[in-house]
Parts: structure tokens; sequence; C-alpha cells
């Protein structure tokens, strides 16, 4: 196994044009100490994790030093924030450290977020706040225990530093996020709208090669990936959709080419499921609410396509958009065939998911808390009122649940069997705001052991844990009162 010393680093992205990064070191941030590490994506990188010595990971995670092999870079991508295109932006408070080669051969990206100013800083200070980094490397682990397609996180580091926002001085941090495509819709946005035909030909070419090689079979590579991009983003935003996630700033500067949940921010997952419920408050016009996200989605893929007119036939591309709704809508319905235990397909299934969808909407339920006591239910008096406690109005639930009984007397699995598979779907715990609020209260006041309390708890979701047995309840009051910002 490796260690932190001796990382296989193989830099592909410095072979890209110049245009596309700055070459820029971190600025160090003082007196920083180690939050927390994340053992499964030591793994992931093929470092023992009892090798790793809090004092070197820190260093390497506070700027102080470069891992060997390391080649820092900004990448600089534009993207429509909010529907208007900025050309200013880039990696302005982050950079590539580099890509390392694990031994299975796969390529993965070590980003390290917070580490100071770049040329794409804009008015920014280039760091990062506790704040959001601890909700950055919380929720990076929680949505992958969800099978939710995410970025992920090696290390939350703090620091003495002080960064201003919102008119308060807040303590830094930085985290590295791994994964192995930083590549955004916004990348190709850039290059398309300041007319480098040829290197958007070049980077097509190299996101072909690098995440999409089966593409390279066909008779239109750059259509076959593009396509792929549409069924990814299409499944990635139906299990948003079917897990109550709001990502929150759905600009295409934020949409990963390989379809994950990537750049964290404001994001909640719904404690009552809202349609229209914005986690932005700077989203005024609600443009990112949660109902609208499959069609945020479809639009920033629209971006995206117009970013490829060079190299795809219009017709093609529209063709792609157009079938959207439909990737999304059969996604989706297998998101909560699978929430709903149900193994089989039969014509009834999208009714009895909107009917419940509606449901949960009318009676602002816990979306996740019903599927979890769901997963329980056997017809039972108990299993019916468990279920009927979790609405406002419990007699809502008698015609739906009559209808479910009936579907699943169309399944072939046994009561035990489904009851398992439902339990390995439906979490006993989600991470809600509140909870990576008190990480954050706690943090704040010196206590760090939330963060690595939560992140075990959130890597084994689906499991019952008696210590953490209120975090699987309704949240507190003052959850409701949280506000959250794009700085958050
Ligand atoms: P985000 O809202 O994190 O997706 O960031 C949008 C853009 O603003 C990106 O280009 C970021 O690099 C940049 N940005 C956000 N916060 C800062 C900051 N504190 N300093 C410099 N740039 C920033
Ligand atoms: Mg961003």
């Amino acid at each position: 196994m490796s260690r932190l010393q001796n990382l296989n680093f193989n830099n592909s992205y410095l072979g890209l044009p110049n245009h596309l990064y700055q070459r820029v070191h971190p600025t160090p941030l003082k007196n920083s100490f180690l939050i927390s590490f994340n053992p499964d994506v030591a793994e992931i990188l093929d470092i023992d994790p009892s090798s790793i010595n809090p004092t070197e990971l820190t260093r390497f995670l506070s700027g102080e030093q470069l891992f060997p092999g390391s080649e820092p870079l900004a990448m600089k991508y534009t993207g429509h924030q909010f529907g208007v295109y900025n050309p200013e932006l880039g990696d302005g408070r982050g950079l590539l450290l580099g890509e390392v080669i694990n031994p299975k051969g796969e390529r993965w990206d070590l980003h390290l977020k917070g580490s100071g100013k770049t040329a794409f800083s804009r008015f920014g200070d280039g760091r990062a706040v506790l704040r959001s980094s601890i909700r950055e490397y919380l929720a990076s682990e929680a949505m992958h225990a969800l099978r939710i397609p995410t970025t992920r996180a090696l290390a939350l580091v703090g620091s003495e530093d002080k960064a201003m926002r919102e008119g308060m001085m807040e303590p830094c941090a930085t985290v590295l996020r791994v994964t192995q495509c930083h590549i955004r819709f916004g990348h190709f946005e850039y290059l398309y709208q300041t007319q480098q035909h040829e290197e958007l030909k070049v980077l097509a070419d190299y996101c072909l090669e690098r995440f999409f090689p089966e593409c390279l079979e066909t008779e239109k590579p750059y259509l076959a990936m593009y396509q792929e991009v549409a069924k990814r983003s299409a499944a990635l935003v139906a299990k948003w959709q079917a897990y109550g996630f709001v990502h929150a700033v759905l600009n295409t500067d934020n949409m990963s080419l390989i379809g994950e949940t990537f750049d964290y921010g404001p994001y909640t997952f719904l404690d009552s499921y809202k349609p229209a419920l914005v986690s932005n408050a700077n989203d005024h016009e609600g443009r990112y609410a949660f109902a609208k996200q499959p069609s945020v989605v479809q639009w920033n893929l629209s971006c995206l396509g117009q970013a490829l007119l060079p190299l795809i036939e219009r017709d093609d591309l529209i063709a792609v958009l157009d079938e959207f709704p439909n990737a999304y809508k059969e996604a989706e319905l297998g998101e909560f065939r699978k929430r709903l235990g149900l193994q089989s397909i039969h014509d009834g299934d999208e009714k009895l998911v909107l009917d419940l969808l509606k449901l949960f909407a009318q009676q602002e339920m816990d979306m996740n808390r019903f599927f979890r006591c769901l997963s329980d239910f056997d017809g039972s008096e108990n299993s019916v009122a468990a279920l009927m406690a979790l609405l406002k109005l419990p007699s809502a639930l008698t015609n739906w649940l009559l209808a479910y009984e009936e579907r699943l007397s169309k399944e072939v699995a046994s009561r035990p069997i489904r009851r398992a598979q439902m339990r390995a779907v439906n979490p006993e715990f989600i991470l809600r705001n509140y909870m990576a609020e008190e990480a954050i209260r706690a943090a704040t006041d010196g206590d760090y052991t939330l963060v690595d309390n939560l992140l075990m708890l959130l890597r084994n979701p689906m499991a019952e844990n008696s210590e953490f047995e209120h975090y699987s309840q309704s949240p507190p009051g003052w959850a409701g009162g949280i506000c959250l910002t794009c700085s958050s």
C-alpha cells in the first residue's frame, strides 16, 4: 500500500491547452490541525489508513507542503449562474493538486478546497470557512452511503486563520475532495463562448478517453458522450428527488460531467416534503427549488449541448434533450420502486408513486422517515399505526395503503426478504440540516467529536444505532429556523 509521501501521481490535465488552467501553489493556512479523516477514501487511494500520521496529513491539507508529485493548478471554466452566463469563473478557492493512479488503474483527482487565491478568485479571499467545509465533508460521505453518485472527501483540516463571511469573522478550513472528474459543464461553455473550438475538441477527446472510452467505439463518439452525460444526469437528479435532496446551487459550473453531486453549498435533505422548498436565502426567485431540479438539470444540459455545437449536429443534440424527461421519469420511478420494495414492474406503479408524492406534499411528511417505517409494514395494526403517526391527518393514508397492499400481493418476495431489501435502501439516518448545524456549533467551540461521530453514523445509514437514535426521529423545532446561503 502507499503512504501519503509516495502516492502515484500522474497529472494528465496539465497536457491540456494552457488556457484551461493556471499553475499556482496553495497559500498555507496558519496553525492548522486535523479535524477528521475518512478511512474509506484513504483506501481508494491505496493508503493504509493506519499509516496516516495526522501531523503529516495536516501539512498537506493546510497547503504548507505539497504531496511529492503534486503539480497544483486552478482550473478555468465559466458557466451559467442563476440563468446568467458568467465568463469570470474558475477555481477561485480550490486547486487540483494532481491525479493519483491507484493499483486498480483508476485515476483520482485530489482537489484542495479552501487553498487560497488564484487568478480566478475575483473579489473572493480564496478560502472556505469551517462551517461550509464540515457541510461538504459530511454530505459527500452521506450521499455516497445512500448510493447517490458524489465527489468524496479524504479529510478536513481546521485553522486559526479567519475569513469574513456576512459581516462575521469565521475560522478557515480545507477539505481534500477526491473524485475521478473535476470537469464541469462550464469547462465546455468556456471554450465555446470564447470561440476556442480547437481546444474544445481537445478537451472533448480528453474526456472521451478518460471518462467515456466506450463511446469511442460508436459511430458518433461526441454524441454518445453527450447521451451518456444526459443519462447519468437524469439518473442523478432522480436519486435526489427520491431521497429529498435539494442541491440549492445548480449552476452549470456545479454540474459534473460524470453525473456526480458536485460542489456542496446550502444543500438540504427535506425534513418535510415541500416541493417549493428553496434552500438558499440568496435564491430569491426560487430557481433551484426542490421540485424544479429535474427541469433545471435539463436546462443545464442544454447549455452543455450548445457548447458542443461545434462537435455535434444540432438535431442530434435536441433529440437527446427531448428524451431527457422520459429518461428522468423512468429513473425516478425505478428509485421509488426500490424504496417501496417493488421488484417487478406493473402498470399502476406510476400512479401509486404519484399518489404517494401528493400525500407527502399535502401532509408535509418526512419522506425518509416514512419509507423507513414502511419497510417494517406488515399489515398489522401496529405497523399501520406507526405509519399513520407520521401524517398530520392519519386517515389520509388509508386509501394509499390499501392500494399499496394490493400492489404488494403481485410481488413474489416473502415479507422478510422484502423488509431486508427495503431496509437496505431506506436509511435510518440521513444528514439533516440540524445535525450538520450541531456539529458546526460544537466545532466552533473547539469540539470536533460530533464531526467524526456523524461521519461514522452516516457511512452506515441503513443500520440502527442506539447511541444516535435521536437522529432518526423528528428534527427539533429550531431546525426549521436554520438559514443557509451560498457562503454556507
Ligand atoms: P461556488 O458557489 O462555491 O460554486 O463558487 C462559485 C464561484 O465563485 C467559483 O468560481 C468559486 O471558485 C468562486 N468562489 C466562491 N467562494 C470564493 C472565495 N471565498 N474566494 C474566491 N473565489 C470564490
Ligand atoms: Mg462551484
